[in-house]
């Protein structure tokens, strides 16, 4: 079991983390922060205290058309896709430079919010975020269309091009587990793009979203174009899915929701990119170094405490070095000290909810309870917080559902394999294709296993290489359509040919 027992109590927050949270509820829409059309807010917490730190807006559906309205006029006067395009592209750098000139603000504020260290959101998720913007910034002035030979006409007689324009009015959904990244993720193709949006956060981790509003007026990025709108999901984000002045949804998040927004989507014929849960295999040959490949093993599932649609959930063990493997995951797994988010030796943080938290533990339970062994953690270590330890089970069989079903939190399974034949057919056993990786210093192994995997993305010798400029994005249920790169930016946009007899 895991030798963490108490947990130290949460930093004092800083005074520029205290006037975030101090702010009166309000959205940003059309430039500008306006109150709702009626008085209901929603509490936010500090996972690592289970205390109330702030309140934010529970948009009604008047609030949410107010801000639809706003993003339609903005898209059709053409106020942003009419610029030069270079122009868009230094608006987009200049959001960038200022998430840059505020990191230490918003990482904290991101860490009291969410509940993940602030080593991690300093180092990863607001830089990350700045560089998506950077690189984004960089395709405003590289989208083109072509120009097409027709097929079945004298040549010279008509001349055809193919355009890529704007889709319009984008809705942008949003969840908890990288709340600014994610936002960043899917405003800065769109804005790129020359389309206009609705951000909507996931209403448990909304503060950097709003933050990044403040940064989107002082760009200079003009009104209308980025708005925010915070609220529940079933109510200001099935509005927006809904709404008739809304040309594409994105959204990240569950399965469940996904399936709910595509239906939703499909009355009006919407646009729909969807990146949601996986349970994701990592499965390692016989060949491989232990230490380095358990650290490996212990990052993908245990960062940001196991809220990873990508996290490596299911551990796959060649027979001949399950044993030793499984006993450095397991050393590794010692090395994760949980923590509140400020504290500066935390490395893993709380879960981001009660409900998470129960979530998770039931899982383990449920584990346990179907015959599971637990090799490490298994249990919280106590606190206000909504904190799990890093918990690896052994002995589980295919059919368990804490190997079946995506857990959302710091829980490792693990299984041993015989042959590649068995490993490829056991890992694409599950309904999600988000990610897997491999690890062996057999290269021929490696790619023959990476063309049978079913996964949008597949990892060599490292946990996780999710990279702005490489499609992010999943096979069966996981979702459909890719963020990041060339096709992030394509998916912002329609085709139109155009034929003209000359
Ligand atoms: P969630 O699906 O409940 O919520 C995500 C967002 O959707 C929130 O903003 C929420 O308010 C909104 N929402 C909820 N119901 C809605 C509805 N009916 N209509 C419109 N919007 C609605 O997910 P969560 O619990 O916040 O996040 C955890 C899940 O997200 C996990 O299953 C995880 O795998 C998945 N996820 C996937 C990715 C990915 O890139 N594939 C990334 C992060 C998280």
């Amino acid at each position: 079991m895991n030798e963490v027992t108490s947990i130290a109590a949460q930093p004092d927050y800083s005074e520029a983390a205290r006037k975030a949270l101090a702010r009166e509820p309000a959205l940003f829409v059309d430039g500008q922060w306006v109150r709702s059309t009626h008085d209901r807010t929603i509490p936010v917490y500090d996972p690592s205290t289970g205390r109330q730190i702030a309140s934010i807006v529970d948009a009604s559906d008047a609030d949410v058309d107010r801000a639809v309205a706003a993003a339609r006029r903005a898209f059709d006067d053409g106020r942003w896709s009419g610029l030069p395009p270079y122009r868009r592209q230094r608006l987009i750098e200049k959001l960038a430079d200022l998430i840059e000139a505020n990191i230490a603000e918003l990482a904290e504020l991101e860490s009291i919010d969410n509940g993940k260290p602030r080593a991690a959101s300093q180092g990863y998720d607001l830089p990350k975020s700045v560089e998506t913007l950077r690189y984004m910034a960089g395709w405003t002035t590289k989208i083109s269309g072509e120009h097409v030979e027709p097929n079945g006409v004298p040549v010279g007689t008509i001349h055809a091009y193919v355009r890529r324009e704007p889709i319009g009015v984008a809705a942008q959904i949003v969840p908890w587990n990288f709340p600014l990244m994610m936002a960043v993720q899917k405003i800065a193709p769109a804005l790129a793009a020359g389309c206009t949006l609705v951000l909507k956060p996931a209403e448990q981790t909304p503060l950097t979203a709003l933050r990044l509003a403040d940064l989107v007026a002082e760009a200079g990025i003009p009104a209308g174009v980025v708005n925010v709108v915070t609220g529940m999901g079933e109510t200001a984000g099935d509005r927006l899915v809904r709404h008739p002045d809304v040309d594409k949804v994105a959204f990240t998040g569950s399965t469940e929701v996904g399936k709910i927004i595509n239906r939703a989507a499909t009355d009006t014929l919407k646009r729909v990119t969807l990146e949601l849960g996986g349970k994701s295999p990592v499965i390692v040959l016989p060949d491989v170094d232990i230490q380095g490949t358990a650290r490996g093993a212990a990052a993908s599932i245990f960062s940001n405490s196991g809220q990873v649609c990508i996290a490596g959930s299911r551990l796959f063990a060649h027979k001949d070095i399950f044993d030793s493997l499984l006993e450095a995951v397991a050393s590794n797994a010692a090395q994760w000290k949980v923590g509140p988010s400020l504290a500066p030796d935390t490395r893993m943080g709380p879960l981001v909810s009660t409900e998470q938290h129960e979530r998770v533990l039931s899982y383990i339970e449920q584990g346990r309870k179907a015959g599971a062994t637990i090799l490490h953690g298994g249990d919280g270590p106590g606190g206000d917080g909504y904190f799990v330890n890093p918990t690896i089970l052994v002995d589980v069989k295919p059919d368990m559902a804490v190997v079946r079903e995506e857990i959302f939190g710091p829980v490792l399974t693990a299984q041993r394999y015989e042959d590649l034949d068995e490993v490829a057919k056991a890992a694409n056993d599950t309904p999600y294709g988000l990610a897997a990786s491999i690890w062996t210093r057999d290269v021929s192994a490696m790619h023959k296993l990476a063309a049978r995997l079913k996964a949008g993305m597949v990892w060599g010798n490292c946990p996780a290489a999710a990279d702005t400029a490489l499609p992010f994005g999943g096979y069966k249920q996981s979702g459909f359509g890719r963020e990041q790169g060339r096709y992030g930016i394509e998916a912002y946009t329609e085709l139109k040919t155009v034929a003209i007899a000359l």
